[in-house]
């Protein structure tokens, strides 16, 4: 439970950070909340030689409108989510997403843009980003870059960030009148998603859905949109037998895992109900 030895770097520019990222890429990590890497340098899986905490560089910690849409730091914490006034208002399935992640002590120390960067496919940000059809604020060598969430994550803690690069910001839609809701279902001992579901609904006065977004993680080797139940729940008044005809479409075409936690069969039986409660919830919200 020891990690091997490292040499740590602080810088207080994104500048300086992404130079010592380059000059050591081959063997080098990034640390914002450290919960993810150190647990995993602490089991000898990860054992970098350098160590760039991002911690102290300004301007990663804040949460800010632009136009119909927020901007949050890297460095925003998921309890600073889970209490943002300006998210419970604006965007209220992220606080829904944070509520749910691990213990306060977690959340006290863990990042949204660890989280992203991360791209654990248990993790519950992932789910949320998709559904919400945000985008990351990627700075490296070459500048910066805004790419979609759905072009962003590859696999199993995988991505498309090269090793000097940093994710430094995530853009999230103001969802106004929209209905959302994350679910999840978790062993008590971590948190992680077996199984996680995000939904967003755009309900007109009738009760008709005219969009659906809803994303899912813990499932597969990384999440992903459940398009299927969004084409069926999308142009329709949504009613129990509608909601659970389209849940049933959401592990088609997918190949779930088999771990400790389930049999593959399971998590798709499990996917089908908690997609089915998330959009249930998600229209009572
Ligand atoms: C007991 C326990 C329970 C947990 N339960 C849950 C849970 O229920 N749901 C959940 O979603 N998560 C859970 N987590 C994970 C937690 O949410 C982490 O905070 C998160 O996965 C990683 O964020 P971090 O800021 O701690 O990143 P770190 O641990 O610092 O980094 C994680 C990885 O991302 C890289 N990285 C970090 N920041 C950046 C960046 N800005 N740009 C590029 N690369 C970067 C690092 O180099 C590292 O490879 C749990 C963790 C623990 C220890």
């Amino acid at each position: 439970m020891i990690p091997g030895s490292f040499e740590y770097y602080a810088p207080r520019s994104l500048g300086d950070a992404v130079t010592f990222l380059t000059e050591h890429r081959d063997d080098v990590k990034i640390l914002s909340g450290g919960q993810s890497l150190l647990p995993l340098m602490k089991m000898r899986l990860s054992k970098p030689a350098f160590i760039v905490d991002i911690g102290r560089i300004p301007g990663l910690d804040g949460i800010t409108e632009q136009g119909n849409h927020l901007i949050i730091g890297a460095l925003v914490t998921h309890a600073q989510i889970e209490n943002s006034a300006l998210l419970k208002d604006n965007c209220p399935l992220l606080p829904q997403t944070a509520t749910t992640i691990a213990d306060v002590q977690v959340r006290n120390r863990g990042t949204l843009g660890g989280s992203v960067a991360h791209a654990d496919p248990a993790g519950d940000w992932p789910a949320t980003v998709l559904a919400l059809d945000a985008e990351v604020k990627i700075t490296g060598p070459n500048g910066e870059r805004w790419l979609k969430c759905e072009d962003f994550f590859l696999g199993l803690l995988m991505s498309v960030l090269e090793p000097d690069e940093i994710v430094t910001a995530v853009k999230v839609p103001v969802t106004g009148q929209d209905k959302t809701a994350y679910m999840k279902a978790a062993p008590r001992s971590s948190g992680f998603a077996v199984v996680g579901v995000a939904a967003r609904l755009s309900l007109d006065a009738g009760g008709t859905c005219s969009r659906a977004a809803i994303g899912i993680t813990g499932v597969t080797d990384k999440a992903y949109r459940a398009e299927r139940v969004e084409q069926i729940l999308t142009g329709k008044k949504l009613d129990t037998a509608l909601i659970d005809q389209a849940a049933a479409e959401a592990t088609r075409n997918v190949d779930a895992i088999e771990d400790i936690n389930g049999s593959a069969e399971y998590r798709q039986h499990l996917t089908q109900v908690y997609v089915a409660r998330a959009i249930q919830a998600a229209i009572k919200a």
